[in-house]
């Protein structure tokens, strides 16, 4: 039973370049944030990452605390590379990061040199590789100077350890700073990976207009305001959705009435272009060419597979864009 990968998984899927790099990366990538941790159950998430690549998200999103346990998606991850995907190493972006909360003591969480260093030596080891794709500072850490951050970052690419190195959660103007300090080292930042969703538009427009002038590429995570964006929500909170779950970072008090009325709103509206509201939620964020990509969750391959059709309807009539933002307001 070991993974043999679908020889038409480069035909359908558009790759966009990540900024001014030499690196392309899907438009649609996957995040192991939730549904892959040692409380999910192996067998379903063995077969999303099978039915990803087999689709052509080439791209996959870790970091350090993912599970729950913390560190058990990166050990998940591993036995998915082992059980075959791993044979198709130089096809895949495999990222990681390190900043937020991983282990006791003074050294297992913010951006010291310290911190960052340890926690990506154990993040190759959970997964079983000599490198990652793209390693990133998790978040900014205001009591550590950004030029030690950027350093430790910098060192993990001249080491080997790291091909790439990206921020995420930083404002614009702890970006520019980082950029400008990757700069002077000669480590470009490739990347800045930020929540962005139609429920959340913090990056517009200095932060989205920042990366592009330098020619950074921009994830954007929880696209679908992990899960609100969908129709799963319509009629309550279903059992085994993310804001029933105990393990899951979606309250039941974010599902809002106000947030139910506009969901209801967008929901008819994807109806009318022929699409579900996941789909149009994704598109809606690629219609802007410098997203490089949307990082999904998925708890089923049958999410996975309405996620991955947004890219069949991608285009916007200037009057559809126009009643999404009255909706939004
Ligand atoms: P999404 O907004 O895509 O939410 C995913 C969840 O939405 C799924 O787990 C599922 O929830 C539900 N869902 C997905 N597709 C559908 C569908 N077609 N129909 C109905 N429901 C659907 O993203 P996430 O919040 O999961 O974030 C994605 C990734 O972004 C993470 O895995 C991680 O890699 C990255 N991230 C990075 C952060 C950072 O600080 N850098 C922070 C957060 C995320 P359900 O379980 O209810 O079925």
């Amino acid at each position: 039973e070991n993974y043999k990968a679908s020889d038409n998984r480069y035909d359908t899927m558009t790759y966009r370049r990540c900024g001014k790099s030499g690196l392309l990366l899907p438009a649609i990538s996957l995040g192991l944030w939730h549904n892959f941790g040692s409380v999910d159950v192996f067998n379903n998430f063995v077969q999303i990452a099978y039915t990803a690549f087999d689709n052509g998200i080439t791209h996959f999103d870790l970091a350090n605390n993912y599970g729950p346990t913390y560190g058990s998606a990166e050990e998940n991850f591993g036995q998915i590379l082992k059980k075959g995907l791993g044979l198709y190493r130089d096809e895949l972006i495999i990222s990681s990061k390190a900043g937020y909360d991983m282990w006791p003591g003074p050294y297992g969480n913010w951006g010291s040199r310290k911190y960052l260093m340890a926690s990506l030596d154990q993040s190759l080891k959970r997964m079983g590789i000599d490198y990652v794709d793209i390693f990133y500072s998790h978040r900014p850490d205001p009591e550590t100077p950004i030029e030690e951050t950027m350093c430790a970052l910098a060192d993990m690419v001249h080491q080997g350890k790291a091909l790439y190195v990206g921020i995420s959660n930083y404002n614009a103007e702890q970006t520019r700073t980082a950029i400008s300090v990757l700069k002077e080292m000669k480590v470009p930042c490739l990347i800045h990976q930020a929540r962005y969703s139609m429920f959340d538009r913090w990056v517009e427009p200095e932060l989205l207009q920042l990366l592009d002038e330098n020619g950074v590429g921009m994830i954007a995570f929880s696209p679908l305001a992990q899960g609100l964006l969908t129709n799963k929500y319509l009629h309550g909170i279903p059992e085994n959705s993310r804001a029933a779950k105990s393990t899951g970072h979606l309250r039941s008090d974010q599902v809002t009435e106000d947030k139910i009325a506009k969901i209801k709103l967008l929901n008819d509206l994807a109806e009318q272009r022929g699409q579900t509201l996941a789909e149009m939620a994704l598109a809606w964020l690629l219609k802007d060419n410098r997203v490089t990509s949307v990082i999904i969750g998925a708890s089923s391959v049958t999410q996975l597979k309405d996620n991955l059709k947004a890219l069949d309807n991608a285009e916007f009539t200037p009057d559809e864009l126009c009643e999404i933002e009255n909706i939004l307001k």
